[in-house]
């Protein structure tokens, strides 16, 4: 039988749609997993084993998954012996600090022998710890921003995205221990085969990622403004420019950084671009 690689990730919570939703646009198709443990893919030698987001890293070591998609909060938080191969850029959120907004917090030092809630007792003592500070840690495993409220302890360490969860709890985001997004985790000692089907599953998401992060661009201009529009524009090498039936007139097409477009939006206009458009890129190979 041919070897498949078997990705572990998450079986229910936060990641899942991203990943699948990842793995569908690298065009791997697999069946959805609710009830399931495991699932094959149809159109791609992979396995996709839906589990416990914690329990993940230690399946990646074991080798029972070759590979896994978790957020660096968890790997760093279960320190186990694995190792990232690709950032995704979903589940961006940080492990934070924060205190009840009656709190008259100063720095770090007010944290000095308080008692802090968190499910993350690894990463809060390391951080504790390289700041010098000694602090009683209560390990909770859920609704740890309910810990201040009812007097189970004075600081809790959470992860916060937009911080409305702190809000509607009433309190505020203090100190940040770390940062963390979704990784690909790969096991240490893959075969070459394994390692070459995790190789092609990289190549494809580097692909999705790259395109996500970009914008095709085409406009109308007149043909005296495209060297003004060349230096406007970040293209990824000089752009395509086409002549337009109009006499005088051409199309200029290019590729963007999503982020640059509204930078630059103006500048175009102002250089007599016109009919502007710009659509998404569904996959990009460098
Ligand atoms: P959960 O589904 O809540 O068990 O969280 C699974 C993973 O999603 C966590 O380990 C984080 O990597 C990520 N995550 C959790 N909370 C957030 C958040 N507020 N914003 C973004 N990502 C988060």
């Amino acid at each position: 039988m041919e070897p498949r690689l078997k990705i572990a990730i998450q079986k229910s919570g936060r990641l899942q749609e991203d990943s699948l939703r990842l793995l569908r646009e690298c065009g791997i198709r697999v069946d959805d997993g609710k009830d399931q443990l495991r699932a094959q893919a149809r159109n791609f030698p992979l396995d996709l084993l839906y589990l416990r987001n914690s329990d993940i890293p230690q399946y990646i070591e074991d080798g029972v998954a070759h590979a896994g998609i978790l957020g660096e909060n968890t790997h760093l938080e279960k320190q186990k012996d694995i190792h990232s191969v690709l950032s995704l850029g979903f589940a961006k959120c940080r492990l934070s600090v924060a205190v009840s907004k009656s709190v008259e917090y100063t720095d770090l030092q007010w944290l000095q022998g308080k008692r802090i809630a968190t499910s993350y007792p690894n990463s809060l003592q390391a951080f504790l710890t390289e700041n010098r500070i000694e602090a009683e840690i209560h390990e909770i495993s859920g609704s740890v921003e309910i810990a201040p409220n009812i007097g189970l302890a004075d600081a809790i360490c959470d992860l916060v995205s937009s911080g409305s969860t702190l809000f509607q709890n009433g309190l505020e985001e203090k100190e940040i221990v770390l940062h963390s997004e979704a990784n690909l985790y790969a096991n240490k000692q893959l075969d070459p085969t394994l390692n070459g089907i995790l190789d092609k599953l990289i190549f494809r998401i580097q692909s999705v990622l790259e395109a996500r992060q970009h914008r095709y661009l085409l406009m109308n201009a007149p043909v005296s403004s495209v060297e003004r529009i060349t230096q406007i524009l970040p293209g990824m090498k000089s752009p395509t420019v086409m002549p337009l039936a109009v006499e005088g007139w051409c199309s200029i097409h290019t590729v963007i950084p999503e982020a640059r477009f509204w930078d630059i939006i103006d500048e175009l206009k102002a250089s007599g671009a016109q009919g502007i458009l710009i659509t998404p890129i569904e996959k990009m190979i460098l």
